[in-house]
């Protein structure tokens, strides 16, 4: 789970969110090198039932919140590797800054958006407007959850599978509501899985994770289950 890659401004209040140009190039290199394969939405969707293969090297790259910086600096280093990646959109946001948690940093465009899609990576929905889901009323979780999935179904000409929860909340009823919506959704608790679900967890991706900590990182969830 990444959020923004390159180098926070001076004074970012978010600057555990970012995780380096450098570092993000080191990191791709090293699963091209070592034989990790990312999957799409539709291959990991597809393939949730069946059991995990012994030494499989699959692995899913989610960008939550849609920044620019997942074009400008993280897009090449993806497609230099051809991989894929899912990358998670508040819909109320493209085109503009990040409206919420009264940050600037720039969103996603809707041109860098479907340049992306043309190129194989996936979108998902990060609700509407970023709003933690479990405080809201009925109409307004629709327009968050439902209502997302149609702004982005729009701009993008096809089905929108996939859902992450803003802030990693949720509660049975915001869950019941994604369910009926989408096909998979993603938390932000720590951790792996190889099964279906909606509640997936992910593992951080920060400043912090140097190389010798993602190995570590690959490591554990290749053997731990
Ligand atoms: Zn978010």
């Amino acid at each position: 789970m990444y959020h923004r890659i390159g180098a926070p401004a001076r004074k970012s209040r978010f600057k555990g969110q970012y995780t380096p140009e450098k570092m993000f190039a080191r990191q791709m290199k090293y699963l091209f090198e070592h034989g990790y394969q990312t999957v799409s939405l539709r291959d990991l969707i597809s393939s949730a039932e069946q059991p995990t293969p012994a030494g499989d090297k699959r692995i899913c790259i989610t960008f939550d919140d849609g920044y620019e910086s997942v074009y400008t600096h993280g897009f090449g280093i993806l497609q230099k590797y051809n991989f894929t990646a899912v990358v998670f959109l508040v819909a109320d946001c493209i085109n503009k800054t990040c409206l919420w948690d009264k940050d600037t940093e720039p969103i996603l465009r809707a041109e860098q958006i479907r340049e992306m899609a043309e190129a194989g990576i996936d979108f998902g929905s990060h609700s509407f407007s970023h709003r933690l889901l479990v405080e809201l009323d009925t109409e307004e979780l629709e327009k968050e959850v439902k209502g997302s999935k149609t702004v982005l179904e729009e701009l993008l000409g096809k089905q929108i599978d996939s859902f992450s929860y803003p802030y990693g909340a949720f509660n049975e009823t915001v869950k019941k509501m994604v369910q009926q919506s989408y096909k998979v959704a993603f938390s932000t608790k720590n951790g792996i899985s190889d099964i279906q679900g909606f509640a997936l967890p992910r593992i951080d991706m920060n400043k912090d994770k140097i190389l010798p900590v993602f190995i570590y990182l690959l490591w554990e969830a290749r053997h731990k289950k």
